[in-house]
């Protein structure tokens, strides 16, 4: 079975070949690091967790590399409006990142740089690029020279003319050329700086990327990945930057570029007031049904995001979860990752499909009888869960979900009282009980083992 992988730089579908197939590498653009992320931004690690899972699995070994960006502009906005250092937003909003993409099923990329454990890295880079003649130093600041560099514009396949236009570029007086973009930039004092050939200053966005890429995993890598909003000129830059810092050599093989979010119909973005933070959304949502919901569409295509889209993923899991409860005295083998459903995969990462197929064994399972099928159904299952970050959680965690521990202390109690009533005759207090938890939506079911009870 191959993985076909659409590749934005040919702009076509590809067989995916790694360089070295003991070392598959992968680098995805991270986040910024100055508040709670929107779920526009935890689209990209689902979606190239997912990725990572099935390259893993291919090929066993896989370097993934997730960047934090920890110095930026709007990180220094944010430090001097609260009168810290930046390093005290960064580690914040670092470990809330972590801790809402753990809350969506995403695990940990082997390696998270950090742009300013990096400076040397991006110092030498820069020195690399004028001493090949791709970029100059001018008032303080280190410019990169599109003019220098032949293909500027393939990634994204614009003109320079259209690039300039669409850009809103900055025209300074230290250019050469307005599209020529901030390698290094002067801080003052007031500023975060670093000691550099060209004084004390901080970098741009885009070197970092080709630094710590370059730092990890080598001058040629083979997957790319970021939201299609960092195509230009973030990617663009990064690709100019790279192959003129390694002498022509191909940065990026394959790039790969998700949609984006759609709120409402409008584009999200944080000015049009629409946010939807992770943060938020993992309090108000079941996390796995927000996980689902961010791998219902293909990742290439905008994403409707809605309440809608979430109940909808709900109400799926609940079908998933109690076909997993039903089976709960089949004896678990081994999970088994079901052939449709790496083959959904592979072609270019088609997760709907790959849903469907797990809803479809699902139904199957619900119908067979026989237990070597019952069984071998529940692997598979659990196979494919395991591929997508889905299914995980024991179905009683699922059905019980959005309480606390002491709540469930609580409500068993509660049943225990009403128990020993009955025990007693007291048959007004059993009966008031049940009515007070039915209120509360907690139903109970006499069963031969005792009284159980699940929320409804
Ligand atoms: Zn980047």
């Amino acid at each position: 079975m191959e993985l076909r992988l659409y590749n934005t730089l040919t702009r076509q579908l590809e067989v995916f070949e790694p360089q070295d197939p003991n070392r598959v590498t992968m680098y995805v653009c991270g986040p910024t690091v100055y508040n709670y992320v929107h779920i526009g931004n935890a689209r990209p690690p689902v979606v190239f967790g997912v990725l990572a899972n099935l390259l893993r699995r291919r090929y066993g070994r896989l370097v993934y590399a997730r960047n934090i960006t920890d110095v930026d502009d709007k990180i220094n906005q944010a430090a001097r409006e609260q009168g810290v250092p930046i390093s005290a937003i960064t580690d914040r909003f670092a470990q809330a990142y972590a801790e809402d993409m753990a809350g969506l099923g995403v695990e940990a990329p082997d390696l998270t740089p950090h742009a300013t454990a990096h400076i040397p890295h991006i110092i030498a880079m820069i020195e690399r690029l004028i001493d090949s003649g791709h970029a100059y130093a001018a008032e303080g600041h280190v410019l990169f020279s599109v003019a220098s560099y032949a293909d500027y514009g393939r990634l994204s396949g614009r003109d320079p003319e259209e690039m300039l236009a669409g850009a809103r570029v900055e025209v300074a007086p230290y250019k050469r050329d307005p599209g020529d973009f901030v390698l290094w930039k002067p801080s003052t004092p007031d500023l975060p700086g670093w000691d550099s050939p060209w004084g004390v200053g901080r970098p741009g966005w885009h070197i970092e990327c080709s630094a710590m890429a370059e730092a990890h995993l080598g001058d040629s890598i083979d997957i790319h990945g970021g939201g299609i909003d960092l195509q230009f000129p973030h990617h663009e830059n990064e690709v100019a930057q790279s192959t003129c810092a390694h002498g022509g050599q191909v940065f990026a093989r394959y790039w790969l570029h998700n949609g984006l979010l759609n709120f409402g119909g409008a584009k999200m973005s944080k000015s049009l007031g629409n946010v939807a933070l992770v943060h938020e959304l993992l309090t108000l949502h079941p996390p796995e049904a927000l996980r689902y919901a961010l791998l219902s569409a293909h990742y290439r295509q905008p994403l409707e995001w809605s309440d809608a889209v979430i109940e909808q993923s709900v109400r799926t899991l609940d079908r998933l979860y109690g076909t997993l409860r039903d089976l709960a005295g089949v004896p678990a083998t081994e999970p088994i990752v079901p052939v449709a459903v790496e083959s959904a995969l592979c072609d270019d990462l088609n997760t709907p499909a790959a849903l469907a197929e797990l809803s479809r064994i699902a139904g199957e399972a619900r119908k067979a009888e026989s237990p070597i099928a019952r069984a071998s159904l529940k692997a598979e299952l659990l196979g494919a869960g395991l591929l997508l970050g889905l299914l995980q959680q024991a179905p009683e965690a699922w059905f019980n979900r959005g309480t606390d521990a002491g709540d469930d202390a609580r409500i068993q109690a509660l049943v225990e009282e009403r128990n020993a009533a009955k025990a007693s005759r007291d048959f007004a207090r059993a009966d008031g009980i049940r009515r007070q938890l039915a209120e509360e939506g907690i139903l109970l079911e006499d069963t031969p083992q005792g009284v159980r009870w699940r929320r409804a």
